[in-house]
């Protein structure tokens, strides 16, 4: 499958210009759901060095191409946002599925999160909820 125009459409709609390693980082989160590390970009991506990689990444970030996921290894990892997200804010509020088998993380979309009420004083800026369990994958093996 071609993701080339797909990942040309959403360069241009979060104001990144495409260069062809930006568009190489973007179609690799586009074709697995899963979130990645840049420890496992680089292997997906033998031919690009490390510092070009992670600018991507950082520039994904602050566009709104890409979230951070936290899935409780230590190890930072990215996720592809959904189209509400912007250069203003990033609209990610789902839970992040990671398989204790594999160790995949997958960004839970149609998954609400529950409503918390905080005690009077405090504000809230960041939720994240992360889910460990195994996945349909794992189970069926
Ligand atoms: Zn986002
Ligand atoms: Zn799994
Ligand atoms: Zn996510």
């Amino acid at each position: 499958m071609n993701y080339t125009s797909e990942v040309i459409k959403l360069l241009k709609q979060k104001s990144v210009q495409p260069t062809p390693m930006r568009m190489l980082v973007l179609e690799e989160f586009l074709k697995s759901r899963t979130a990645k590390s840049l420890q496992e970009l680089e292997q997906l991506l033998p031919h690009a060095d490390r510092i070009t990689i992670y600018r991507t990444l950082k520039t994904f970030d602050k566009q709104g191409i890409i979230h951070q996921v936290d899935d409780g290894t230590g190890v930072q990892r990215y996720a592809s946002c959904s189209d509400q997200c912007s250069e203003e804010a990033h609209q990610d509020v789902h839970p992040h599925f990671h398989c204790v088998v594999c160790e995949d993380t997958i960004c839970m979309k149609a998954t609400r999160l529950p409503y918390l009420s905080l005690p009077s004083g405090f504000q809230t800026e960041k939720i994240a909820l992360r889910i460990d369990g195994v996945c349909p994958k794992c189970k069926a093996a």
